[in-house]
């Protein structure tokens, strides 16, 4: 199996889960409430959308959401939530990368769950500055650490994994200094990731039943199971924090 039919059986492996991210239907409308000047029929933008949960949570809340992903197979489910949830006048999907993607006009707000960190933490704060207005909101979610001094075994996997991973006070100096006022952070809470994990490790069992893996789809599979113990066995000493910011000017 050469790397492209590995990265196929990764994006498929994902791509009929409910969602592509750690995160929860709930905690992304509580965020969206705190939100207080957003006009009534805000212009959003979703970057790496995924299959789409963040989109259809903006857009039944009134936003007019663009929802941008570079993978098509994976665009493919928010077309058919889409569809199914009779959006079509609210969510335009857009298949582009995040980092290339040109607005048309700038956006109340911007929305990206579990993707900044794709383009790099730091990179995508300042490339997406300009599809914002001023006093547009910004709201990201990124795996940070919550302990300047985690065990061995958790420190060498997300140094491999995502070395630029840092902690909420020196993503806080990066907000600041690439032109946005801090508005806050939050904690995802752990039952998102136990929501986010269970139909994974469903899927996993019942690949490994039905179906004849090769070496390379049997290596994805114990990697995507490294994740999930790492965090099971870690609780708390890393998460996903949600960034609440504004474009200053
Ligand atoms: N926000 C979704 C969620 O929480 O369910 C998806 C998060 S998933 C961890 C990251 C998403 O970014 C995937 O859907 C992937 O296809 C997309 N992606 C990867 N590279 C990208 C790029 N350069 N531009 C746009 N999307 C990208």
């Amino acid at each position: 199996m050469d790397d492209k039919q590995s990265f196929q059986f990764f994006l498929d492996f994902y791509a009929d889960l409910p969602r592509q991210g750690p995160g929860n239907d709930q905690f992304t409308q509580h965020i969206l409430g705190l939100l207080i000047d957003l006009p009534p029929h805000p212009k959003a933008l979703d970057m790496g959308c995924g299959s789409g949960k963040q989109s259809l949570i903006l857009a039944q809340c009134g936003c007019r959401v663009t929802a941008v992903d570079l993978h098509q197979t994976i665009l493919d489910g928010l077309v058919r939530r889409i569809k199914r949830e009779k959006l079509e006048d609210f969510i335009v999907p857009v298949h582009a990368s995040m980092d290339m993607y040109e607005s048309k006009e700038p956006v109340d707000l911007i929305w990206s769950e579990g993707a900044i960190y794709i383009i790099g933490f730091e990179n995508g704060l300042t490339l997406w500055k300009k599809h914002l207005k001023t006093d547009g909101y910004l709201v990201v979610s990124e795996m940070t650490w919550l302990t300047s001094n985690p065990p061995n075994p958790v420190h060498e996997f997300w140094a491999s994994e995502y070395p630029a991973m840092t902690t909420i006070d020196k993503n806080q100096l990066l907000i600041e200094k690439s032109g946005y006022r801090w508005l806050g952070s939050i904690l995802l809470p752990d039952h998102a990731w136990d929501d986010y994990y269970a139909p994974q490790k469903e899927k996993i069992t019942r690949l490994r039943k039905t179906e004849m893996l090769s070496l390379s789809e049997d290596r994805i599979l114990k990697e995507i199971e490294d994740e999930i113990q790492i965090f099971e066995e870690n609780r708390g000493m890393f998460g996903y924090v949600f960034y609440l910011m504004q474009n200053c000017a």
